[in-house]
């Protein structure tokens, strides 16, 4: 038996009919960038999350960078602040920082949780930090309630990246985060300035291409997202700022329309897959993922063991591969050792602190290993996985 890693054709196949329909509806409007499938997959995509607006853009690391940018332009933030973000991000998280002219400033993450630590975001503080950029990596929500009391009392932004938490729901916390937003569904993000948001085809919901959103309950903040990513206009040939082209296509907010529906099964076909793991695996060699007090703060975007070390994860990795098992790293080298952030010949680095040691990063970069957990595996491939997994070094 193969059970591949994530395989995308056999994700979409079953909406096959309502892609197709989706797509000749796009072709036969002559419309395709920023119309009305655009417009109304922002709605629904917000409604859906519980926010005011959202805004589609080209592509996730715009989603990051455009909110950013946007946070600038309309005197929030300075170019050269100082924005904290976990140490153990995908690299998108990191670049987008830098494209909008901040400084990021790695922070460890909590090994339990593989998000940003919260004890330790004092110490990584300057007076020049102004932000923080949470992650919900592997799907699971950041500690967001610790995120906002400490920004509380710095006067600190937060932002998300929620590239891998579509779905995921917050449903403690302060109860002044979000009054109202108790009875909708309420994501993170309560008292974020604003949420960015991937549609790469691997994420729990993607799109068949690229494509991104921002989400705010910030009116003037999402207006100016929406001038950067067409040029820095809102009237043609009228521009306010100097900005890019990052635009939703409507082919694709039509895709995602379609598959918008089914997300919330997907992801509790997900958390079941990931508690029978959880249940069955006990292979003293293998630390498993906590599952959350409340489930819905994970949607289980990859299923992440940890080995003792190094070395037992790439034979964990063979022998899993040896059983037709597909696995993958998240992220096999983290951000502060890509060649991207060496540090240049009078020592300048684009990253805070220079220099840096981050051990727990570095320890999750050569133990973690990701094994297949998306929606169209079956009961039996599970359980194949989960023997695969329990044979491991006997
Ligand atoms: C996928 C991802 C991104 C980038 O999204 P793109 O659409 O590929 O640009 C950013 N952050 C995280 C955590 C991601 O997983």
């Amino acid at each position: 038996m193969k059970i591949p890693f994530l395989d995308l054709k056999q994700v979409n196949a079953p909406y096959m009919d309502a892609l197709k329909d989706a797509a000749v509806a796009v072709v036969e409007s002559g419309w395709y960038i920023r119309g009305s499938y655009c417009e109304k997959f922002e709605r629904e995509f917000a409604a859906y999350c519980g926010f005011a607006h959202g805004v589609g853009v080209g592509n996730g690391l715009d989603a990051l960078t455009l909110m950013l940018r946007a946070s600038i332009e309309l005197g929030r933030l300075k170019t050269g602040d100082e924005i904290l973000v976990p140490s153990n991000t995908y690299i998108a998280t990191v670049l987008a920082v830098n494209a909008a002219g901040l400084v990021p400033v790695l922070v460890e993450p909590d090994e339990r949780t593989f998000n940003i630590d919260p004890a330790r975001l004092a110490d990584a503080c300057s007076p020049k930090t102004h932000g923080i950029l949470a992650v919900h990596l592997y799907g699971r929500l950041a500690d967001m309630p610790a995120i906002w009391e400490f920004a509380k009392t710095r006067d600190l932004l937060v932002f998300e990246d929620a590239a891998q938490s579509h779905g995921a729901r917050l449903s403690s916390g302060p109860q002044e985060c979000h009054p109202e937003r108790r009875a909708q569904p309420a994501v993170e993000g309560s008292r974020s300035a604003a949420v960015a948001y991937s549609f790469y085809p691997t994420k729990n919901l993607g799109a068949l291409g690229d494509a991104g959103m921002v989400l705010t309950d910030d009116a003037e903040l999402a207006r100016v997202v929406r001038m950067l990513g067409n040029y820095g206009s809102e009237k043609k040939y009228v521009n306010m700022y100097r900005g890019v082209n990052s635009r939703l296509d409507e082919i694709q907010a039509a895709f995602l329309l379609a598959k918008l529906p089914h997300l919330d099964a997907w992801n509790e076909r997900r958390r079941a897959i990931a508690a029978r793991y959880v249940r069955e695996v006990n292979n003293p060699l293998l630390q498993l993922p906590e599952i959350p007090a409340d489930p819905r703060e994970h949607v289980w975007h990859v299923f992440t063991l940890r080995t003792p070390d190094g070395k037992t994860r790439d034979a964990l990795q063979k022998h899993l591969e040896s059983r037709g098992i597909g696995t993958l790293i998240f992220y096999p080298i983290p951000p502060h050792l890509q060649q991207a952030y060496a540090a240049g010949p009078e020592g300048e680095c684009a990253l805070l602190p220079v220099n840096p040691k981050f051990p727990i990063a570095e320890k999750m970069a050569e133990t973690v290993l990701s094994v297949p957990v998306s929606q169209v595996l079956t009961d039996s491939e599970v359980t194949e996985i989960i023997g695969a997994l329990n044979e491991f070094g006997r």
